[in-house]
């Protein structure tokens, strides 16, 4: 199957060969003829999936194809509503690429930076908007925005929009919509509460579905290194002089590990920034940007900052810290080796952490292989319980003290 079987115009195919896409992925395959021939879709597909061309590719050849056979003024028609800033940036990305060739007119508009800008480009006309929830219904709500036009909608990512509390924006937003519409609905999981949704609001959809999980797997070559709490830095820093790998998304478990992470790979000079939920927009869209244009060889992120975050061809993934959760590994690497690229997924593993690489092997029902040539190996053995819990006593007296010398220290320079 290539996309020229799939009736697509000219304009489209031309775009899609300059960005080197020949082979349709398989919610491509499945959700491109649907959506061209009107029908509502529910379509249960994750980040990594390619689910992004699967819905922005039929769109804009339906309004372009109506835009020639039309002399009305230029007014929104399709709406896409995503949970976070950097999903509307990447969707808003992918359909700039994919729309290149035709004249329709697309933005983007996300809370937590100045509106004016997008009042502006609102008023100049768009055919194709793409939105986080907050701020579409405050332009709305301001008149900047009228939803009278729209006749495709996307609710992409739903699950999170519901999980980040997105609902009663989602009902609103419904509920402004024109009734008569086509609607595609995006989701990961389908939880009854989703499922309940997609009753009210698809009518007759037809059902798809692609899954990520295994298929990243398949293609992501996955290494674990064994090793001391105390020597990771020092085995990371080996990997990444042993291994030529220009692009590494590295994971830490909290906001300030990743901020040491990329503060000593900078004293090594390894170019790195770190990306998490204490970072402004335009920080976190700098880190992102740099990465992509190869100017960071090294992006740090949170689990919660790097979700739903696309960078093309990603070459490798580190687990700085395993993660506990199992499935959170999965996620983790799902952003290498996507869309049948080849990956490489590295785990550095501290013993406090080799009970959670068993249970993500247990998950994955596979063994990771184990990398055992390197210059630090693990000697240590995991806490037993009571030396844990005289640990986390020993942490909170540490913690306390550094609290208190620092609280005279202050009162002595007053
Ligand atoms: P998505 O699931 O929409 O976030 O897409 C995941 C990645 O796959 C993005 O980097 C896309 O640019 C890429 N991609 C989408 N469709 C194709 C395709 N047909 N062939 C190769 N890569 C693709």
């Amino acid at each position: 199957m290539q996309f020229s079987n799939l009736g697509l115009i000219k304009p489209i195919l031309k775009a899609l060969a300059e960005k080197g896409y020949s082979t349709p992925t398989e919610i491509q395959q499945k959700a491109i003829p649907q959506v061209l021939r009107g029908r509502d879709l529910l379509a249960c597909a994750q980040t990594g999936t390619g689910k992004t061309a699967g819905f922005a590719i039929p769109l804009i050849q339906i309004l372009a194809k109506d835009q020639s056979q039309s002399v009305a003024p230029r007014s929104m028609k399709a709406l896409i509503v995503t949970p976070t800033r950097e999903l509307a940036i990447q969707i808003e990305d992918n359909i700039r690429l994919y729309s290149k060739y035709t004249n329709l007119r697309h933005t983007v508009i996300f809370g937590g930076v100045s509106q004016e800008k997008q009042i502006r480009r609102m008023k100049r006309g768009v055919d194709i908007l793409v939105a986080t929830p907050g701020r579409l219904l405050d332009l709305e709500g301001q008149g900047h925005i009228s939803f009278d036009s729209v006749s495709r909608l996307v609710l992409d990512e739903a699950d999170r929009m519901l999980d980040m509390g997105f609902v009663r924006d989602i009902q609103k937003i419904l509920k402004l919509l024109p009734p008569k519409r086509q609607t595609l609905f995006f989701s990961a999981t389908m939880p009854d509460s989703i499922k309940s949704l997609t009753k009210k609001i698809l009518h007759n959809p037809v059902e798809v579905s692609a899954h990520v999980v295994s298929s990243a797997a398949e293609t992501v070559q996955q290494r674990k290194y064994y090793t001391n709490k105390s020597s990771k830095k020092d085995l990371l820093y080996h990997v990444l002089s042993e291994e030529d790998l220009d692009q590494v998304l590295l994971f830490t478990r909290t906001k300030r590990g990743a901020d040491r992470i990329a503060r000593d790979l900078k004293k090594k000079r390894i170019e790195s920034m770190a990306i998490h939920g204490d970072k402004s927009q335009g920080q976190r869209q700098r880190a992102l940007d740099n990465f992509k244009k190869g100017q960071l060889r090294v992006l740090v992120a949170t689990d919660i900052a790097a979700r739903g975050i696309d960078i093309d061809k990603l070459e490798c993934v580190i687990n700085y810290d395993v993660p506990e959760v199992p499935e959170t590994y999965v996620h983790r690497i799902g952003r290498t080796g996507r869309a049948g690229e080849n990956g490489l997924a590295i785990s550095i593993v501290e013993p406090e952490e080799n009970a959670s690489i068993k249970a993500i092997e247990k998950l994955i029902n596979r063994r990771i292989p184990q990398e055992r040539e390197h210059p630090f190996p693990q000697t240590e053995k995991p806490m037993t319980a009571a030396e844990k819990k005289e640990w986390n006593k020993e942490k909170a007296r540490r913690r306390q003290a550094f609290h208190s010398n620092r609280r005279k220290a202050r009162a002595m320079s007053r």
